[in-house]
């Protein structure tokens, strides 16, 4: 990687961050396309928080108009699906299942990062352009890891030797800026402030992933609800983002704590794009650098074992193009003789990143919350007190009903479900009556954020 290589933003990350514009103004801006958007809203239970976020900082009108147009069709589908006596439908159960990880936003720019990947590798993978393959191009290490799949197998080794190469050199120069940094109890300021941005870009992608910032209702959620137990009760913000939410800000601090004690780093430094922005929004140079050069480390150890793999694969494939040529006997025999050997795929790296320990800290806890949560609602009183707060967004509302036993609380949590969605209809009629433009503004806007929190969790 020439030094100003690292310097330019990731081009799939600006096609990735460019294509939510686009999917807006075409899937709520866009009159024909609304019910194949109410259609992808249905089965995907909403959008990821990220985007329902950014959908609701977007101030465009005829978005705003969208969204609650495509209530319409979205909330009598939606009530079929929220229906207890179709629980077991297969398709049904493939919606529940999804839920959570499910986005059409994110499925949108996806597939226009995947199309762009799939051009730069044919373009590397052409002869003469092989040797640039593995230059990173500005490419962050996710999507150098998605093009590096593109790749065709007599570049896919090379560009792996020399990506790693270049980002061996960037965790040195990490690393050492960071000793000087430990040593002398104060962050370089001046000559590493460009080092370490240009290691950040490499591991969390540039533009910086966006990253949740607490809404007003999750910050005073936060700050009224202790437990659960006071989080069912809560009027405007489900329990289950409040939870999560929680365990977001405990494993933060437990970050900075852990920073201090180097051996207790791996259990909470993040490696994820997402996590490790969030450590370099709290404005610590020094715990971010520790941060980023633990991530880009892990990375790293990641695609040595890649190209160790493919450096395998490509000896064992020497060697028995050796014994065939030498004769049939020989091969037969080789063959009898050899130890089963599996030659890995080229798609199929040998072993899997490890989870990010924030991704995995916060997983665990809303899992936690939620067995709690079902544990609750055993009980008629909290069962009532829920009926009164807010419910749950729709993809908690998945997760929860999934995991709920046949039985009176999940009879409750669809028809508390089916009942909140009767409500949106309600206040789309109220939408309809005449009313003063300020007036029918004022509604249409509460209406597009309450339906956003409902079909996005809270963020
Ligand atoms: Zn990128
Ligand atoms: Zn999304
Ligand atoms: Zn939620
Ligand atoms: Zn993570």
């Amino acid at each position: 990687m020439s030094d100003q290589l690292g310097y330019r933003a990731c081009p799939l990350c600006e096609t990735y961050a460019n294509s939510d514009a686009g999917y807006f103004a075409r899937a709520f801006g866009d009159p024909k396309l609304l019910a194949a958007t109410g259609e992808a809203i249905t089965d995907a239970l909403g959008f990821c928080a990220r985007h329902g976020a950014k959908l609701l900082s977007q101030e465009s009108l005829s978005i705003g108009d969208g969204v609650v147009e495509m209530l319409h069709d979205t909330i009598p589908r939606l009530m079929l699906l929220l229906n207890e006596k179709y629980f077991l439908e297969s398709q049904v159960q493939q919606i529940l299942f999804g839920a959570e990880q499910a986005c059409p936003a994110c499925t949108y720019a996806n597939r226009a990062v995947g199309r762009q990947s799939a051009r730069l590798a044919r373009q590397y993978s052409i002869a003469e352009n092989q040797a640039s393959a593995g230059h990173s191009h500005g490419l962050c290490v996710g999507h150098f890891q998605l093009l590096a799949a593109d790749l065709a197998p007599e570049s896919r080794l090379a560009g792996l030797t020399q990506y790693a190469d270049d980002l061996g050199r960037v965790v040195r120069r990490m690393k050492e800026l960071l000793r000087s940094a430990r040593k002398t109890d104060a962050w370089p300021v001046e000559d590493a402030a460009a080092t370490l941005n240009h290691a950040l870009g490499l591991i969390a992608g540039r533009p910086m992933v966006e990253i949740r910032t607490s809404g007003a209702g999750l910050a005073n959620g936060l700050d009224l609800c202790p437990t659960l137990v006071e989080a069912i009760a809560c009027s405007d913000t489900c329990p289950l983002c409040i939870e999560t939410e929680r365990a977001r800000q405990r494993w933060l601090l437990n970050v900075e704590k852990a920073a201090g004690f180097d051996e207790d780093a791996w259990l909470f430094f993040p490696t994820c794009p997402e996590h490790v922005s969030a450590i370099a929004r709290l404005g610590a140079p020094t715990l971010t650098a520790a941060v980023v050069e633990r991530a880009l480390s892990v990375s790293l150890r990641y695609l040595r074992q890649q190209i160790q793999a493919l450096v395998r694969a490509a000896e064992l494939r020497e060697e028995e193009a050796k014994i065939k040529a030498e004769g049939p006997e020989f091969w037969a025999e080789y063959k009898r003789r050899r130890p089963r050997r599996k030659i890995p795929g080229p798609k199929t790296p040998s072993h899997r990143l490890e989870k990010c320990p924030g991704c995995e800290r916060i997983d665990v806890a809303t899992d936690k919350a939620t067995d709690t949560l079902l544990h609750l609602l055993n009980k008629k009183g909290h069962r009532e007190v829920f009926s009164q707060g807010y419910g749950l967004c729709l993809k908690h509302f998945a997760r929860v009903y999934l995991t709920a036993s046949k039985g009176v609380v999940r009879a409750m949590l669809a028809e508390e479900q089916r009942g909140r969605l009767t409500e949106f209809t309600r206040n789309i009629s109220n939408l309809n009556r005449r009313l003063p433009i300020s007036e029918a503004a004022l509604l249409r806007n509460v209406l597009v954020k309450k339906t956003l929190h409902q079909f996005c969790g809270f963020a």
